[in-house]
């Protein structure tokens, strides 16, 4: 097997006729050295169906049904697993990622690229809010991480086998794969894109999803959170020597030590950085007792390549 082209899927129904359609036609040139992984992750829609219709006439296609909804980056993780070929292929299921180019990432790879990814020079279609948080999400993620993520870029790329292999060696949890290919290393190149418009179907990808995988991100790839409560921690000795000095002076002055304004100010003030830092606190420790747990990532309840094991694990 030379291609392996991932996807997940959860309730895309829509979607997937169109794009298996445009697929095949984007691997034409290894066709019979391909195959398309469809990961339907817990679906409720009729998704599981059209991956069995389109996989009756498209003898590459295989589906693989994870047996409840684990989030977008374990559903790829679950297809990475299956995936067998020495380059693999990796977008979403809504064509939003143009499978057309594969072309120029094959030829990157053949230059000597162990990961090409997608960087969007573009979004269309998406709301100004939905921009501007990305856009402020990839340059925070940077100025925290400890490993340079590339900015922009989604989980749209074309990796090679050894470089997907680091990346399955990793055991976490928490995945945030962009940035697991990040910390991997190896020869990374991004290829500039425009964004296309969710072709069909709607976003999965509502707020509160969008803020747990920032936190995920952010607390996968940066201990500095952490380290907010000992900075804090300067700013309020140094609050109290400024105040005790101010509290001595009106004592000897005016007989009295006026302000209640000052005492509201900085109980509240300081109440609520303890809030925040033990908000974090409970972030990474949350993580700890996820990893610690050390569950299956994910199950599979049924596949139409009858390879995979019924239950498979990761590690
Ligand atoms: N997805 C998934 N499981 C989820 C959420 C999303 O498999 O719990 C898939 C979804 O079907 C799509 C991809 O992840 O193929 C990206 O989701 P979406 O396009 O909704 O995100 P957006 O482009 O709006 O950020
Ligand atoms: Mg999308």
């Amino acid at each position: 097997m030379y291609l392996s082209v991932v996807i997940p899927c959860m309730n895309e129904e829509a979607s997937i006729p169109g794009l298996v359609t445009r697929l095949t036609q984007a691997i034409a040139p290894w066709k019979d050295r391909a195959e398309i992984i469809l990961v339907d992750d817990g679906s409720t829609d009729a998704t599981w169906k059209a991956i069995e219709v389109a996989q009756a006439s498209c003898a590459q296609l295989v589906g693989v049904k994870l047996s409840a909804n684990r989030g977008h980056q374990i559903a790829l993780t679950a297809g990475l697993e299956a995936a067998q070929g020495e380059r693999i292929f990796m977008l979403d299921a809504d064509l939003q990622d143009p499978p057309e180019l594969l072309v120029d990432m094959m030829f990157m790879m053949d230059r000597g690229f162990d990961v090409v990814y997608g960087r969007r020079s573009e979004r269309q279609g998406e709301t100004m809010f939905k921009k501007a948080t990305a856009h402020l999400f990839y340059r925070f993620l940077n100025a925290m991480s400890d490993v340079p993520i590339p900015q922009d870029t989604g989980d749209f790329r074309l990796v090679n086998r050894r470089s997907l292999d680091a990346v399955l060696a990793m055991p976490e949890k928490a995945r945030f794969i962009r940035g697991m290919f990040a910390w991997a290393g190896f020869k990374q190149v991004g290829i500039e894109y425009i964004r296309a418009p969710r072709a069909l179907g709607e976003t999965k990808y509502p707020f509160r999803a969008m803020m747990r995988f920032a936190i995920d991100a952010m607390t996968a790839f940066s201990t500095k959170p952490l380290k907010l409560a000992t900075r804090l921690s300067f700013v309020s000795l140094l609050m109290a020597t400024l105040m005790a000095v101010y509290v001595i002076y009106s004592l000897i002055v005016y007989q009295t030590a006026p302000g209640w304004a000052s005492v509201v100010l900085a109980v509240s003030f300081f109440s609520g950085a303890q809030l925040l830092t033990l908000g974090i606190l409970g972030e990474y420790i949350g993580r700890l007792y996820v990893e610690a747990k050390d569950r299956p990532l994910y199950f599979v309840s049924d596949d139409t390549r009858d390879m995979v094991p019924d239950v498979k694990r990761l590690r």
